[in-house]
């Protein structure tokens, strides 16, 4: 008979809080924490991490045992404290975040199956940058850093261009030198690929890439290459952060300030903010590079918590462009035409000289609304509370909250009459159209979630443009992510007041970053570069600090509101979203929830009311918002736990929101 205190747990890749018990394999050595095996699970077997000691209250009869264990390496200690960090402050399961580390299932073959791999080796001096005086600054510091072996934050600040990817790569080179591995985050699929490039020349070898898009087999390898050790560079987006990389000496996170690092779906974690704490349990170095960061990381940098390194000037003789502002207010334009006389004249002065260029508009599709000039009948989405956005080049209104399409029409669905439906307000594909209507010879392409779908897409709309058959790239805020077209001169913003307002503490800030980013496209190489932003606000801070090339103006002024209103970074926040198809039920428990508040000074409650985007794939929704200086996951823990819910009512607990419909 076994007692109960010999038990393991074994944490399973399931929706689990915590672990189950099982009995340790006779005449095996005890696993220890961080094993992988596999265990009965019901009438299956399930892969699972030993977590710890059994919790010993399981009737002994009913116990199982452990089938085997698995022929791989033990999952580092510091990634096991990892997971269960994540878990305490998401207040996702911590069975969840362990399915994250093992990706697929796949991976995890019985040990016949499983064939060894090895890695390609990578060569940290296979060729080395002459670096600039900055870069020789920012690069001394950081290997100073490095060298010291344990856990410091530094921020590459560097304008758009600086060389920025030079300087960290030299980070990378060391720790490649040392024997241990490095991790290098993107905010985006679609740059992954120019990247490896870039990173193959330097170091003489490929590195592992990873991201959702990787087939079964790669993905298979480069799990295995990762945890044996053997892959030293690893390249990928937010889901990399949860490989198992025994040998992490130091992870980078390129583009910090971006918001696509915020996973909302399932485990709702922000990964740069992830990555730092990922690099502290593994007493590392991590690196966050931007031209235009966080406020969340410039606090950090003013309090002396981060390092902060700057390069101040574009590489080379390449310099910042020219950010003009183009008030609209004034201009007498008809409803259906978005660009004004300056800014198409600008476009066809630039093509007249054999130079690209860009025009943004954060919008997808052809119109975000439509509607019936015979009845006033608008296009609406079945399940939500949100217009359809005629799609032109699909042919199709489309939702782009839940994804809900329908054939495009020209007769009203609702009057029945013929010809009136009418397109209000631009996207991006009617741009393309009005582009062309003036500028009939000129080449254009859109770049947007649409076009780079797939890896394969996007590798071939970035090669067109490099080539230079593109002559005026229009798309969304797709352009802002760091790309590198030496050609490009000028960067037309279509309509720069959309994201002001509203309920998103980060709307300003955000408008700054997207705008800066897109601006910092232009004159990368050998010619000068330009921009001008059409605008109705023209007094507005983020406009003012753009057009005068003032960023600290806009950050200063920004942390000041920010402090005044109890924001983040100076607060945090969390939204509780219920959500159910019986909007009377959704709100008595959103009421049961408030009821049950705890009263904790400083702890303050807003809600519950019904979320901006109150009707969403058919529930509807309820919002509350918690603000407080104190971390919020264990106030949320214990308050939560204290309120049972109907089954019909989902709560989706989003700690440090980033969005806020
Ligand atoms: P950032 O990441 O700051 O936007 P990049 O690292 O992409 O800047 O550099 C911009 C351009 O300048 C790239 O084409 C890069 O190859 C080039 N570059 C930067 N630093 C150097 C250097 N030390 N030697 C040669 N080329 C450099
Ligand atoms: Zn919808």
């Amino acid at each position: 008979m076994t007692k109960a205190n010999s038990t393991l747990e074994i944490l399973l890749p399931l929706a689990l809080r915590h672990g189950y018990d099982y009995l340790p394999p006779p005449d095996i050595l005890m696993p220890i924490r961080g094993q992988i095996v596999e265990v009965p699970l019901g009438r299956r077997r399930e892969w699972g991490v030993v977590w710890g000691q059994g919790q010993g209250d399981v009737d002994p009869a009913k116990l199982k045992t452990i089938h085997a264990i698995a022929d791989l390496p033990v999952l580092p200690v510091p990634l096991c404290q990892f997971i269960d960090w994540v878990a305490d402050y998401t207040l996702a399961p911590r069975g969840m975040v362990l399915k994250m580390v093992f990706g697929t299932k796949a991976h995890l073959r019985t040990k016949k199956a499983r064939k060894v791999f090895s890695a390609p080796r990578l060569k940290p001096d296979h060729i080395t940058p002459t670096l600039n005086s900055a870069q020789q600054k920012a690069t001394d510091a950081l290997l100073a850093l490095q060298r010291q072996q344990k856990f410091t934050v530094s921020l590459l600040d560097g304008v758009t261009g600086s060389g920025k990817t030079e300087v960290y790569m030299e980070a990378i080179a060391e720790t490649l030198r040392r024997g241990e591995q490095a991790l290098v985050l993107f905010p985006e699929i679609a740059m992954t690929t120019a990247l490896v490039e870039r990173f193959t020349a330097r170091f003489g070898a490929k590195p592992i890439l990873w991201h959702s898009d990787i087939g079964a087999a790669e993905r298979y390898a480069a799990w295995h290459q990762i945890l044996s050790g053997e892959a030293s560079l690893i390249i990928g987006a937010r889901s990399a952060l949860f490989l198992p990389m025994p040998k992490l000496g130091l992870i980078v996170v390129d583009e910090e300030h971006e918001a696509s690092y915020k996973q909302d779906e399932s485990v709702t974690y922000h990964a740069r903010d992830m990555a730092i704490v990922r690099a502290h349990l593994q007493k590392c170095q991590i690196i966050l590079a931007s031209a235009t960061p966080s406020l969340e990381t410039m606090i950090n940098c003013q309090n002396g918590k981060y390092n902060h390194l700057q390069l101040p000037f574009r590489f080379g003789t390449a310099t910042l462009p020219e950010i003009k502002l183009l008030d609209l207010r004034d201009k007498k334009m008809r409803a259906t035409e978005f660009l004004s006389p300056e800014l198409r004249a600008n476009l066809i002065k630039t093509h007249a000289v054999g130079q690209q260029a860009m025009l943004f508009l954060n919008r997808r599709g052809y119109a975000p609304l439509t509607l019936c000039r015979h009845c006033g009948h608008r296009m609406r989405c079945q399940s939500c509370n949100s217009w359809l956005t005629l799609h032109q080049s699909k042919n199709k209104f489309l939702c782009h909250h839940c994804g809900y399409h329908e054939p495009a029409v020209t007769t009203c669905p609702a009057c029945k009459q013929e010809g009136y439906m009418a397109a209000s307000g631009p996207g991006v594909e009617r741009l393309c159209e009005e582009v062309q209507s003036f500028m009939p010879a000129a080449r254009l392409a859109m770049m947007t979630s649409d076009s780079m779908a797939s890896p394969k897409a996007a590798k071939d709309l970035l090669e067109k443009m490099t080539a230079g058959d593109i002559d005026i790239l229009i798309g969304t805020q797709m352009m802002a992510k760091g790309f590198h077209f030496p050609n490009l001169a000028f960067v037309g913003v279509v309509d720069a007041d959309f994201a002001l307002g509203g309920g998103d503490p980060r709307a300003a800030e955000r408008m700054f970053q997207l705008l800066q980013q897109v601006s910092g496209r232009a004159g990368r190489a050998h010619i000068e570069g330009s921009v001008a932003i059409q605008t109705c606000q023209p007094q507005h801070k983020v406009m003012q600090a753009l057009a005068k090339g003032d960023r600290d103006m806009f950050y200063a002024a920004e942390l000041e509101e920010r402090k005044q209103y109890r924001l983040p970074p100076f607060a945090r926040l969390a939204a509780l979203i219920l959500s159910g198809a019986d909007e009377v039920a959704v709100e008595k428990a959103a009421r049961k929830i408030i009821a049950k508040a705890p009263k904790i000074e400083g702890l303050e409650i807003l809600g519950p009311a019904p979320a901006p985007l109150s009707f969403r794939r058919g529930l509807h929704r309820w919002r509350i918002l918690v603000i407080s200086e104190k971390p919020l996951s264990s106030i949320l823990q214990n308050w939560l736990s204290a309120c049972p819910r109907p089954r019909q009512i989902d709560l989706h607990i989003d700690i440090d929101p980033y969005s806020f419909y």
